[in-house]
């Protein structure tokens, strides 16, 4: 009699339900979704919700296979000894292979107020927080977007769009990301939408109140709505379990995303560190890594060696408002090139992604084993990066070899 593999996959995001979907290619597998949701948030979508252009919601009927049972939870701890996760509901689930997908949320701000009075959006229910402030404040308020990273730009941009009053807070550099010309291009349109941009390390937020945000200069700008985007944590689950992580709490694996404690729990996305240098995190990186992190479990279960990473990466493509945006082409090892499509073309672009996200995960629910964005063969850059570690100390790679 043929002997059934359980597979458990913890988060369903990019990265869980695209590994959810591949594993069942194989009839003897049995895979669990468990997300804290019954729905599919589609996260690269959520500036929308804000600017009430969509839900960023997708019925998980849409994108998961039928085979996959979900389970509406949220994992508490991962029991490694005993092979099964526990749910807050008090229940368990046993497996016999893992996939570690829990994405990430908006990072601890750690800046005095901003937990108290700024407003997070990189999760559904922060961003669906948000949306009674905004229809609160009259629409000449000030509405200060603190963060210039591309969820930062992309909110600013949808706000004013819609009338808003818009400062753009950067701390830094704008779209730290962007080649000096794609920057030229985004400053151009954020002017255009009539958003403040305050750039500069001395306009670092140091203080936020109910009705301004302090920066470091001593300048104090008057905002009934504070957005705060500046940057993702992740869920400390695989620290809590005893398991490896960096610095961050991402769980580090080796290159075929195999955490270095445990044969049996694989990492993907946001929330995986392969070798302790984790890839950008985002949805581009998400969805390759969960099908490379499904690959892994199916060799292992094939009794073939399972492949090493080579993750591609092309570009950075953010959206400006509805009618514009910026498709920035980076290099293979994920470097801003000069070449960049802006306006009307860059925004059809960026809608095409998102669209193509959701229509890569339906795909892959029809026909498992059909995507293969993870074999297109990436840039020197990692392999540079993994060799300098070694070079620099052997037993750090030792250890997630
Ligand atoms: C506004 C915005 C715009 C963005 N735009 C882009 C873009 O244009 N391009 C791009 O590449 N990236 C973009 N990103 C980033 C991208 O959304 C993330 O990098 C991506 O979601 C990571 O995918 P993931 O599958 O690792 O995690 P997620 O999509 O975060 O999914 C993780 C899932 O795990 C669940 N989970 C967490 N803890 C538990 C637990 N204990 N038990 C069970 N389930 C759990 C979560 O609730 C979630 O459903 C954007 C993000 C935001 C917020």
């Amino acid at each position: 009699m043929a002997v059934n593999t359980d597979v458990v996959v913890i988060g369903g995001g990019y990265a869980g339900v695209m590994a959810a979907n591949r594993l069942t290619q194989r009839g003897d597998v049995s895979v669990t979704l468990i997300n804290p949701r019954p729905a599919f948030v589609h996260r690269v979508r959520l500036h929308q919700l804000v600017g009430g252009t969509d839900a960023a919601v997708v019925r998980y009927q849409e994108v998961l296979a039928q085979g996959v049972r979900l389970v509406v939870g949220s994992v508490t701890r991962i029991d490694t000894a005993g092979r099964s996760v526990e749910l807050a509901s008090g229940g368990q689930v046993g497996y016999d292979y893992l996939v570690y997908a829990v994405g990430s949320g908006s990072a601890d701000p750690q800046v005095p107020g901003a937990a108290e009075f700024a407003y997070p959006i990189a999760a559904l229910e922060e961003a669906q927080r948000l949306l009674p402030a905004l229809d609160a404040a009259p629409a000449s308020a000030a509405v200060t977007v603190v963060g210039a990273g591309p969820t930062g730009i992309e909110t600013a941009a949808e706000l004013a769009e819609q009338g808003r009053r818009v400062t753009l807070v950067c701390g830094g550099v704008l779209g730290p990301y962007l080649h000096r010309r794609g920057r030229r291009s985004v400053t151009g349109r954020l002017a255009a939408l009539g958003v403040k941009v305050v750039e500069g390390s001395a306009a670092k937020v140091t203080e936020v109140t109910r009705h301004a945000v302090r920066l470091a200069d001593g300048r104090e700008l008057p905002s009934a709505v504070t957005i705060w985007t500046t940057g993702f944590g992740v869920p400390d689950l695989a620290a809590r379990s005893g398991l490896s992580t960096d610095a961050l709490g991402r769980l580090i694996t080796d290159e075929t995303l195999t955490s270095m404690d445990d044969h049996h729990i694989v990492a993907a996305g946001d929330s995986a560190a392969p070798s302790g240098l984790p890839l950008r995190m985002s949805c581009q990186a998400a969805m390759p890594l969960g099908a490379a992190a499904a690959d892994t479990v199916l060799s292992r279960l094939a009794g073939e060696e399972p492949e090493t990473l080579n993750q591609s990466f092309g570009a950075q493509c953010i959206s400006l408002g509805r009618g514009t945006g910026i498709f920035q082409f980076g290099n293979r090892s994920d470097v801003a090139v000069w070449f960049h499509i802006d306006g009307r073309l860059g925004a059809k672009m960026k809608e095409a992604v998102c669209k193509g996200i959701v229509k890569h995960l339906a795909d892959e629910a029809h026909k498992p084993g059909r995507y293969s964005l993870h074999r297109m063969k990436g840039g020197a850059g990692r392999q540079k990066a993994l060799e300098a570690m070694r070079a620099e100390d052997p037993l750090v790679v030792a250890r997630v070899s």
